[in-house]
């Protein structure tokens, strides 16, 4: 065996109904006066639950999915002006996002309460929107230096947003098996994320409250993107990026949509990874496992759905091509891709769309 992995210096304190207590203590700990909470209109409410026994300086609120720049300039400014030391992000990847694009420039540190399955908060991935390019980047002083996850914080994520949130989870795991840096032990994490998707989503969808459906979707969360932080984008993560920011598609409905075309594209090219998906699944094949725990979900299946238009698919998989990862088990042509974006615009059954 030869593999590098790279193991991020986190804390992780997971708790359900103990957010506002662990939040406290690690804000002690981190020795913060002035924290600048950052919390969307609609997770404000939720916010306050879990910020009472911590020094606010300031509250921001104008928080915008994959962080159009001018957001995070405003962001920025107003962690200088309210002399911020640390930053306190409470809610789904968008909100985690803004406080990375502050950390970004301004080396803050952040702790991370997340309520969502995005997983943001376990990553050093930053992401920047100008007009209709998304750039991403790597960057340590972006992984939050703690993370405070809490179930209970998700029992409000609505049903379809939970589903969905929880694919892209998924898509952290399947993706991080063919990823650039694949190795045993994200490997180990991914198998792990996907049995614990598989048992707490069906909860979640039985019993939008059932607390420990959430639990495993939220603990899955973390193993799927501890995951990807170390594998790196593969080809599914590469789709869904341009899909994003070219077409402005809601991210994790993207991700829950596309995901099982690029299994049932790598699959055949990749029969380890296969395995283990299929394993972890407890079905005979990979493909067999998603689309039966989708459909069980009642989830995403068609970007036509999202505002993805048919017109567009030969100008998106011309946009998509340089960046597939050489290291994908199979070759991936322009070809390819269109065959893959129009399944995956019109929902067809993934197994007969190659
Ligand atoms: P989001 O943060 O935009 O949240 C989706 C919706 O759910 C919003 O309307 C939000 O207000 C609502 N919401 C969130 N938590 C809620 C709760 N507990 N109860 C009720 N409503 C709630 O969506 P997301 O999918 O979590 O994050 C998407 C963003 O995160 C994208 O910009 C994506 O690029 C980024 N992301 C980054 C990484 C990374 O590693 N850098 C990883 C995953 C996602």
């Amino acid at each position: 065996m030869r593999f590098v992995h790279d193991t991020l210096p986190q804390r992780v304190c997971f708790g359900s109904g103990a957010a506002a207590a662990n939040l406290s203590a690690e804000i002690k700990n981190l020795g913060a006066m002035n924290v600048m909470l950052i919390a969307a209109k609609e997770e404000a409410a939720l916010a306050e639950t879990v910020a009472a026994g911590i020094p606010v300086a300031v509250r921001h609120d104008d928080v915008v999915m994959h962080v159009p720049v001018d957001v995070a300039e405003r962001a920025r400014e107003v962690a200088a002006e309210s002399e911020a030391d640390v930053l306190v992000s409470v809610g789904g990847g968008s909100t985690t996002g803004l406080a990375k694009a502050i950390a970004l420039t301004t080396g803050l540190p952040i702790v991370a309460v997340p309520t969502t399955y995005a997983g943001s908060e376990a990553t050093p991935v930053w992401g920047l929107t100008e007009g209709a390019k998304k750039t991403t980047g790597i960057d340590l002083r972006v992984l939050p230096k703690v993370i405070v996850y809490d179930a209970a914080l998700t029992i409000s994520l609505p049903v379809g947003m939970s589903v969905a949130s929880g694919l892209n989870a998924l898509a952290h795991c399947v993706d991080s098996m063919w990823a650039p840096n694949a190795n045993p032990i994200n490997t180990a994490f991914a198998v792990e994320g996907i049995r614990s998707l598989q048992t707490g989503l069906p909860k979640v969808v039985a019993d939008p409250e059932d607390l420990e459906g959430r639990e495993h979707a939220l603990y899955a969360a973390y193993l799927s993107a501890a995951s990807f932080a170390s594998a790196g984008s593969g080809l599914h993560h590469k789709i869904c990026h341009v899909l994003g920011g070219k077409y402005n598609l809601p991210h994790a409905q993207t991700h829950a949509t596309v995901l099982p075309y690029v299994l049932a594209f790598n699959a055949p090219a990749a029969s380890e990874a296969e395995k283990r998906i299929a394993t972890a699944f407890g079905t005979w094949t990979a493909i067999d496992g998603l689309v039966a725990l989708k459909e069980e979900l009642n989830a995403p299946h068609a970007l036509a759905d999202y505002g993805f238009t048919e017109d567009a698919i030969p100008e998106a998989a011309d946009a998509i091509l340089p960046s597939v990862p050489p290291s994908n088990p199979r070759p991936v042509t322009a070809g390819d891709l269109r065959t893959l974006l129009r399944a995956a615009w019109a929902g067809t059954d993934p197994r007969t769309a190659f």
